[in-house]
């Protein structure tokens, strides 16, 4: 394999990736997105639900293809089984993401930019401390890609930031496990709600969830803080838990995939940029701390990261502070959002089940949606209701 020269290497076809390279394209740069899976979007490490309007706000045209059950609400389930229905409160599908992924590379490519799947970046190759391109290895043979910037968009496991320099370790307390299974065979599911479980004994300081594709079929999974809870069980054993005890919807029901992979809920790394280098999506931890939700933000990510490369690159300036500019848009806008919804995941974590029990008393499904969009202004009238939980709120919001 001959050695290469691009504007603009990326690391990984994942949403982040392929945004990036897409919005790369667009302005002409001349792009290589290299992806270690022999098939971009398969295995998934997903549930695979999706806002409409993320997809409509980035420009991506939205196709039956990859899109299975479409979303208007959700149901979420108190630890005693009490439900607060959110009805017609949302626009959004379930994915197929092994197709929406490729869908995501296939309109990078139309618009110009080159992928070589099955290979893997070993490391990056440095002048003088500035990141000017990667090593990869693809089936076996070694090769090197020079390029003006490196955009690592390697998913919650990126070792290419490390190597860059950037700190991207996660602590275990902003770190969920997550663990899924597809199943088909579902009974009883409302196929147009995402179905959501609280409880100490369901999914400690996280939660599971059921994410229809179907009317039987079904992403049924579960996050919880760490890699194993504080008596040693992983989130394979609670999820199969629940799977035993709730007949109603599993008695028939079998798997038909397994997923797992890590959430990285901390709101955002402490920096996602250096000299030729840049850092997008689950790699620089911008995942929603509250649902663990991460396709629409890294996309989002990568669009302003292709936009300010490709400024940077007709300047001829690809400087830690020219690219920088990404960072400052990243953190006036969508940063402060996440920054603002982690106070609200250290609180759900700090709820007991009693707690929970309340909350399913007296919150609405109006409520719940403004709370996880960071409007906390109804936070005080709730919380009249619940003065037990006063100090804890007084302390973080
Ligand atoms: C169990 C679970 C459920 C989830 N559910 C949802 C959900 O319902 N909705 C939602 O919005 N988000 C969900 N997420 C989060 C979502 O999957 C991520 O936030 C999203 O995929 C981030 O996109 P990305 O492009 O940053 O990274 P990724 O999608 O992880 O893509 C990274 C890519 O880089 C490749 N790569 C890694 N290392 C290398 C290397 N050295 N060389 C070449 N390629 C490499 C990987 O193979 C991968 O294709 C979930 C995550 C988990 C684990």
């Amino acid at each position: 394999m001959k050695d290469m020269e691009y504007d603009v290497v990326v690391v990984g076809a994942g949403p982040g990736g392929s945004s990036a390279a897409r919005f790369l394209s667009e302005k002409g740069v001349k792009v290589l997105v290299l992806e270690k899976r022999q098939e971009i979007g398969a295995p998934k490490r997903c549930a695979e639900g999706l806002n409409r309007s993320a997809l409509e706000d980035l420009g991506v045209p939205i196709s039956e293809k990859f899109t299975t059950s479409n979303i208007n609400g959700a149901v979420l389930y108190s630890p005693k089984g009490k439900k607060v229905v959110m009805d017609k409160v949302g626009d959004g599908f379930v994915l197929e993401r092994k197709v929406f992924e490729k869908h995501l590379a296939a309109l990078a490519i139309r618009k110009g930019a080159k992928y070589m799947v099955k290979t893997t970046v070993t490391d990056v190759i440095k002048d003088g401390g500035r990141v000017v391109g990667v090593k990869a290895n693809f089936m076996d043979e070694e090769f090197m890609v020079k390029a003006k910037i490196v955009i690592a968009a390697d998913g919650v496991d990126s070792m290419t930031a490390k190597r860059a320099g950037i700190n991207t370790v996660n602590r275990l307390s902003d770190y969920h496990s997550g663990f899924q299974y597809e199943m088909a065979g579902i009974t009883n599911m409302d196929a147009h709600k995402l179905h959501i479980f609280f409880g100490n004994d369901v999914a400690p300081k996280g939660y599971v969830w059921i994410f229809p594709k179907g009317d039987d079929v079904a992403n049924v999974g579960i996050g919880i803080v760490g890699i194993a809870s504080e008596d040693g069980k992983r989130a394979r054993d609670y999820l199969d838990k629940f799977i035993a005890n709730n007949p109603e919807f599993f008695a028939k029901a079998s798997p038909i995939e397994v997923n797992s992979g890590g959430i990285p809920v901390s709101a955002s790394a402490k920096s996602f940029v250096s000299d030729g280098f840049m850092v997008v999506g689950d790699a620089a931890q911008q995942v929603n701390p509250i649902h663990g939700g991460g396709i629409a933000i890294a996309m989002y990510a990568g669009k302003i990261a292709g936009e300010v490369a490709a400024k940077a690159l007709k300047e001829g300036d690809v400087s830690a502070k020219r690219l920088s500019e990404y960072e400052k848009i990243w953190r006036d806008d969508e940063g402060k959002r996440l920054e603002t919804l982690l106070k609200l995941r250290t609180f759900l974590e700090r709820l007991e089940d009693e707690d929970f029990e309340r909350l399913a008393e007296v919150i609405s499904g109006d409520d719940i949606m403004k709370l996880t969009v960071g409007d906390y202004g109804g936070l005080p009238k709730l919380l009249a209701k619940m003065p037990k939980l006063l100090p804890l709120a007084k302390k973080l919001f």
